[in-house]
């Protein structure tokens, strides 16, 4: 079956996901409550109140099929996105943004075309591109930051699309609103631009971008955010991208006709009413990002300064031995050496209680 898989099938790496909880207790031998798990950006308070109500009274309908157009749900982002006048007929969602990304490469991508983005970009644009039989095109970064100048350098006759992250995971690491203009600008308008910014909600707008303000302007520009980080609903899989309606058309006929389960939508739709769950979580990370940046600065740790809900810290060496000695101890972090980045371990940062649980034990190993 290898020899009639597409050949460059067989060239990829799997995706590797965080470790969940029942793995490590059951590869370890400890109790699941005695893990913690900082290694996927979830967020540590949960999800709102009242999007648990409505899955609670939605669960009645599970044997019906979702509304695949989706109705509520894009026009509770058409209400939430009010401030840039965007249409529902320029909204597609997604079984988490993910599922948006890998629409975008089969779309536009085939063998004989590239895509194009940065090193210690999220890695999920190079497996998209690579399913899509294309080439994937990662440029150098500039300290662990996408260098956008080098990315326009790296255009040719065969680039279709161009994957940006803003702020960029696992690194963190961000460009400004003024620098995407600038960029955008540049950019040939049969090449579509995808803005991922799945961290929006977490970023400093001074330092940060807004998508939603350039999508009238550019017709090339797609960005995409997702309900899995800020919103606490990884779980249920829903994210969305907002492009022009000519974009929006073709990614509708390529999605699968009910990509967005029920629950997903219903718990999206009243998560976007609950601003004050996402004003928490954020005045929480900012808490908590501060507290593990003076925990690591008492062991002399390096970090990449970060727009997300996580910190890529910086070690002396290969991070394998103390990712492993970390596990021991009950604590899920992530290990980027897949991002060509083998001597940082990236933490997502948690409540307070688990942030310290991490820095004790980090501790104690070192
Ligand atoms: C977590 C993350 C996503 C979200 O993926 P979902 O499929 O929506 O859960 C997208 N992009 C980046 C850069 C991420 O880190």
């Amino acid at each position: 079956m290898k020899v009639i898989a597409n050949d460059w099938i067989n060239h990829l790496s799997p995706y590797e996901a965080g470790k969940p909880i029942s793995e490590l207790a059951r590869e370890f031998g400890l109790q699941e409550e005695n893990i913690i798990k900082l290694a996927s950006n979830e967020n540590p308070l949960g999800f709102s109140e009242l999007a648990k109500q409505a899955i609670s009274s939605e669960l009645a309908e599970i044997a019906r099929y979702p509304d695949g157009a989706a109705f509520a749900l894009k026009q509770a982002l058409v209400e939430h996105l009010s401030a840039h006048q965007i249409n529902a007929s320029q909204i597609t969602l997604g079984n988490g943004s993910n599922d948006i990304l890998d629409l975008i490469a089969r779309i536009f991508l085939r063998p004989g075309t590239n895509a194009i983005f940065s090193a210690h970009a999220f890695i999920v644009y190079k497996l998209a591109t690579i399913t899509a039989g294309a080439e994937a095109r990662e440029v150098a970064a500039q300290n662990y930051a996408h260098d956008l100048t080098a990315i326009i350098k790296t255009i040719d006759i065969n680039t279709k699309v161009i994957f940006l992250a803003n702020p960029n995971n696992p690194t963190g690491t961000c460009f400004t609103q003024r620098e995407l203009q600038s960029f955008l600008a540049q950019i040939p308008a049969h090449i579509l631009v995808v803005l991922d910014e799945a961290y929006f909600e977490y970023a400093d707008p001074k330092l940060a971008t807004n998508g939603m303000q350039l999508v009238h302007q550019y017709p090339n520009l797609v960005v995409v955010r997702t309900f899995s980080k800020a919103y606490g609903l990884a779980g249920l899989r829903v994210g969305y991208a907002v492009a022009h309606p000519e974009i929006t058309n073709l990614l509708n006929k390529a999605r699968q006709p009910f990509n967005v389960n029920s629950l997903a939508q219903i718990a999206a739709v009243y998560a976007l009413k609950d601003q004050d769950f996402i004003k928490n979580g954020i005045t929480l990370n900012h808490k908590g990002m501060q507290q593990i940046i003076a925990g690591i600065a008492k062991l002399d740790l390096d970090y990449l300064p970060s727009q997300g809900n996580f910190l890529a810290i910086k070690f002396a060496q290969d991070t394998s031995q103390i990712n492993l000695e970390l596990l021991r101890r009950g604590v899920i972090v992530r290990p980027i050496a897949g991002y060509q980045m083998p001597e940082f371990l990236r933490v997502s940062i948690g409540t307070e209680a688990e942030n310290q649980q991490f820095l004790q034990t980090l501790t104690a190993i070192l």
